[in-house]
């Protein structure tokens, strides 16, 4: 079996859902579909949410409206028979209704993770209308059933693969199977979901616990490149990339893909596919086990990082203080990307400001603080990379008019990061596509 994920853009538009019913419909192999929401959707049920809990409930329904336009004029083109006509618009009444229902219930963190779960749900089930009107065989398969998470919040691959087992026995005549990406269950047993852009690990892991051939992630773009294409005019698709080098791609910037999405697949050794919905017979880029080359392959950059140093003189020869330190950001449960330190001072980079404040007041007993924000984390990703010759001059050599606030190199073999003024990261990105890949 194998797995095939579109994401939102993919199925935003009537003609785009058709389009991908044509490509699921090309496989041989039996087939889970996972689905977003139709783009845009989850911004507005986060809206909605939003709305709700600040007591808006005139600015929830307005939403509401809208969104519920929106999917009238979409199945308007989607399907064309009377029945599917129906059987669409009658989807569109539960799901409307259920969120005007809400309007009126008081808010809670679960009713929220209830709104948030519209999205998958409609477009699985509007798909599968389609489907069935094309007369194209298959099963839709509750996403809410079989995909869990701990009261870690984290999922359990042998228990969803014991679930998903059970569903995929009632249906074994069938070769093709559609499911929600993104929405689970939690450990009191209440909807939750897998944070944003979650559809991608939904993917792997569904993938892991069918021990699938393959797990493809269809996007709007050719592949992961090998710098940042909305910033730099000139990339070009990796073709092949380990499962660490995604990761740190994936994590330090590059947002084709969900970070999470990876460990499932590489654990249990299922190739990642980076496919390009538009261009199906694009290359795309493989993520397998083996990197198939040494050397640099791409940059990506992270941005809303805050640089915090704390120096001490007490630092000097003392142990136990780097444990101190991280214990406070431990305790505010913010974790820390890059660290860098001298004998008296230490400098680490997070990604959240939310508890900066308290953060600080607990760090200052430890020595003086000083807290950087508007920073960019630049990363540059490859195989073996410290053993690439001039590595090091070319990426230094390319950025000399750029002031560097810290230099990560040697955490792995894999990444050079770099965290710079976020105000230069585009220049940056520019000056390395030359200077690294020679790229203009
Ligand atoms: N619909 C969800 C989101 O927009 C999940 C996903 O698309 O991956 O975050
Ligand atoms: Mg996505």
């Amino acid at each position: 079996m194998k797995v095939m994920k579109f994401g939102g853009t993919s199925v935003g538009r009537p003609e785009r859902m058709h389009h991908i019913a044509s490509l699921v419909t090309k496989e041989t192999e039996p087939t889970i579909v996972v689905l977003s929401a139709l783009s845009g959707t989850t911004n507005a049920l986060v809206e909605i949410g939003n709305n709700i809990a600040r007591g808006d409930r005139e600015g929830a329904r307005e939403t509401i409206a809208k969104l519920e336009a929106h999917y009238r004029a979409f199945v308007s083109e989607l399907v064309k028979s009377d029945e599917a006509v129906a059987k669409a618009q009658q989807i569109i009444d539960d799901h409307f209704e259920f969120l005007t229902i809400i309007l009126r219930i008081s808010f809670s963190e679960a009713l929220s993770k209830d709104i948030l779960a519209q999205g998958e749900l409609l477009s699985t089930k509007l798909f599968s209308v389609y489907l069935e009107e094309q007369g194209i065989p298959h099963t839709l398969l509750p996403a809410l059933e079989f995909m869990t998470i701990d009261s870690y919040d984290e999922p359990q691959i042998g228990s969803i693969k014991v679930k998903l087992s059970q569903q995929l026995e009632q249906h074994k005549d069938k070769k093709l199977f559609i499911t929600q990406g993104y929405i689970c269950r939690n450990a009191k047993g209440e909807v939750d979901n897998l944070k944003r852009g979650g559809s991608d690990y939904s993917a792997s892991l569904i993938a892991a616990a069918i021990n699938a051939s393959a797990c493809e992630i269809w996007t709007d773009i050719d592949g992961m490149h090998n710098n940042d294409p909305r910033i730099v005019k000139k990339t070009v698709p990796v073709e092949q990339l380990s499962f660490e080098e995604a990761a740190e791609l994936a994590y330090f910037g590059a947002k084709i893909l969900h970070p999470a999405s990876i460990w499932p697949a590489q654990q249990y050794s299922i190739p990642v596919k980076l496919l390009n919905t538009m261009q199906p017979d694009a290359k795309g880029t493989l993520i397998t086990a083996n990197a198939a080359s040494v050397g640099v392959k791409a940059v990506a950059a992270k941005d809303n990082i805050i640089a915090i140093r704390i120096k001490s003189s007490r630092m000097l020869l003392a142990y136990g203080f780097l444990r101190k330190i991280f214990e406070v950001f431990e305790k505010y449960r913010t974790p820390i990307d890059m660290i860098t330190t001298s004998e008296v001072a230490v400098s680490v980079t997070i990604d959240s400001s939310a508890f900066l404040k308290d953060i600080i007041k607990e760090l200052e007993p430890f020595g003086s603080v000083e807290v950087d924000e508007g920073q960019s984390i630049i990363s540059v990703v490859g195989n073996e990379i410290s053993q690439t010759s001039d590595i090091i001059k070319r990426l230094f050599g390319s950025i000399l008019n750029i002031p560097i606030r810290m230099v990560s190199y040697g955490g792995s073999p894999h990444n050079i990061s770099l965290l710079v003024p976020a105000a230069q990261k585009d220049q940056i990105l520019q000056q390395l596509n030359k200077g690294m890949f020679g790229l203009e």
